[in-house]
This record gives structure tokens, sequence and C-alpha cells, in this order.
């Protein structure tokens, strides 16, 4: 299995969980850009944005509303947070089992970098 998160679903790479279901995991990124930066990714290994099929909308929207109950919980659903799904080379992707970003905690620019 060389893909790295799913080395991070199945304990083989630790890593600091803020929630798991059995659909889904979060945990923090190893190199934060913001006070909160979590990744919450399917179990299932999808590779991209365009590899999510006929079939995969509920798990899209479970990580979705994951990230938005993590926000929440951690208290940064009034004062705003960002979502994010990078998809290949040039929107810099650079793990390729799809992740939602979740980033909160300072004042994100738009457009981003
Ligand atoms: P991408 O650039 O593919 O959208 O995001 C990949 C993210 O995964 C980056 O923010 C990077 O810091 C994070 N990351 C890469 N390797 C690891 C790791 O081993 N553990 C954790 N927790 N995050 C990682
Ligand atoms: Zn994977």
């Amino acid at each position: 299995m060389s893909c790295l998160f799913c080395r991070i679903v199945s304990g083989e790479i630790p890593a600091s969980k803020v929630y798991e279901d059995a659909d889904v995991i979060a945990f923090n990124d190893i190199n934060p850009q913001a006070p909160l930066h979590v990744l919450v990714i399917p179990k299932r290994h999808i590779a991209t944005l365009n590899d999510v099929g006929d079939g995969d909308e509920a798990i899209v929207g479970t990580l979705v509303r994951t990230a938005a109950a993590i926000a929440s919980e951690k208290g940064f659903a009034e004062r705003g947070y960002r979502t994010v799904f990078n998809c290949n080379a040039e929107a810099g992707q650079t793990v390729f089992h799809i992740h939602l970003h979740l980033l909160a905690g300072r004042r994100l620019g738009w457009p981003p970098g």
C-alpha cells in the first residue's frame, strides 16, 4: 500500500486524529497553514476529485459536513473558515488521496495564491 493517506487510515503511519467514523477520518495537517488546519479524508481511496464517481455523492457530502462540524466544535462556525480540495498539479495537490482542507483561526486571503 503506497498511498500515504491510506497508510494513515490503516494506522501504519500515525496522525493526530480529531475525528473518525466508519467512512472518514480527520487529522491535523503536519504543516499547518493556519491555527486550525485539519484534513478530512474518506477511508476509501479516491485519488483526485476527477475520480469522484457516480455513487460517491454521499462520501463527498460527509467530508463537507464533517469539516463543518469540526469547525463548529472548535469555535469557528461564526467567525469563519475555509474548505479546499486541491486537484492535480496546478492547484498544488501533492497527496493523491482526496482530502478536504479545513483552515481557520486567521484572516484568509482571497484570491488564494
Ligand atoms: P495537498 O497539497 O495535496 O492539497 O495537501 C496535502 C497536505 O497533506 C499538505 O497540507 C501536507 O502538509 C499534508 N501532509 C503531507 N504529509 C503528511 C503526513 O504525513 N501527515 C499529515 N498529518 N499531513 C501530511
Ligand atoms: Zn489512499
